[in-house]
């Protein structure tokens, strides 16, 4: 069954002249609460839906912090969230990095990781952060709840990039929150209402459409990871291959960034873009983006849901 799309930016008061539980698209809307509601089953806490993911990470910090406080930041995750980070420095946010295989620092009002970080593939110690008197936040945009549901682990909060595996298929942006606290999600809501940094409709619809195949897609594109990292793992050319067992995203590094471009613009099947968790499999240089923080010849490849057998053959054609 497909869920109505209701695009409505306004709905009537009731009879006696009262808002009813939807009358505003900025404070709620139909289509976007559906998906909420399905997202929130699948993570077990409250879901609200962003913009985008970093529009979700942008009104969580500005909602539970203020100047002066410190988030402590998974070394090694997404470049992005350290970028919207930075561009709130001016507000007084401030940051420090540190490995999230091991404790957060003290002294630190938020602790951010990823599961698992993008595009070095560590997973955090979620025990050794759940411990510490901070909210911890768990960005699961490449473990999804299929692997990972960071709430049951002491997570306080959840973020997807839902424009990734949760949607899944490259033509929809938006960002999640899951909330363990009821109360916490209320706060967010009111917060979101006010700052205007709210999903729209349309992408919210095809976020519900999407997680009707989310398990089958990450349970295949997981397979295919696997096996792409079990022949990079054994071909010449290829120095450190990372792919921690879970989820469609690994990397791996050849000798240097000009062998890294050929390789990347050689492939026929695999696509040269950037992003992950759709249904084509894309191929690119990390360093394009992110300069020194990774090594020159690392590339991240996001396993779509081609046939492994012709990948692997595409991608070995291009290491020549
Ligand atoms: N978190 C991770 C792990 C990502 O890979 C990305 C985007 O690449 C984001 C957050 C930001 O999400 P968005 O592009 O939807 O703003």
């Amino acid at each position: 069954m497909s869920e109505p799309l209701d695009r409505s930016t306004t709905w009537p008061y009731d009879g006696r002249g009262e808002p009813r539980e939807f009358h505003y698209q900025r404070f709620g809307s139909p289509t976007v609460a559906a998906a909420e509601a399905a997202l929130g089953e699948l993570d077990g806490g409250t879901a609200l839906l962003f913009p985008s993911g970093a529009g979700a990470t942008t009104a969580l910090v500005l909602s539970l912090l203020g100047p002066g406080d410190t988030i402590a930041l998974a070394r090694g995750g997404y470049y992005g969230t350290g970028v919207t980070f930075a561009a709130l420095a001016p507000w007084g946010l401030r940051v420090v990095e540190f490995d999230q295989t091991g404790l957060p620092p003290e002294d630190v009002q938020l602790v951010w990781l990823e599961a698992p970080s993008n595009p070095y593939l560590t997973l955090p110690d979620l025990g050794a952060a759940a411990a510490h008197p901070a909210p911890v936040v768990v960005d699961a945009t490449v473990a999804t709840p299929v692997h990972l549901r960071p709430l049951e682990h002491g997570a306080d909060f959840v973020m997807h990039s839902a424009t990734k595996y949760l949607a899944g298929h490259d033509d929809a942006m938006l960002g999640a929150l899951v909330c363990r606290d009821a109360a916490a999600a209320e706060e967010l809501r009111t917060f979101r209402s006010r700052t205007g940094i709210v999903a729209a409709p349309d992408p919210a619809w095809l976020l519900l459409r999407g997680l009707k195949t989310l398990e089958l897609r990450v349970q295949r594109q997981t397979e295919t990871a696997a096996f792409l990292a079990q022949h990079l793992r054994a071909h010449p050319s290829v120095d450190t291959v990372r792919y921690p067992g879970l989820g469609g995203l690994l990397s791996f590094d050849v000798a240097d960034a000009e062998t890294a471009r050929k390789v990347e613009t050689s492939t026929r099947l695999i696509v040269n873009a950037t992003s992950l968790g759709g249904v084509t499999t894309l191929i690119e240089s990390r360093s394009r983006w992110e300069g020194d923080r990774v090594p020159p010849g690392l590339l991240r490849i996001s396993a779509g849901l081609e046939d492994p057998a012709l990948l692997w053959a595409d991608l070995e054609q291009a290491l020549g």
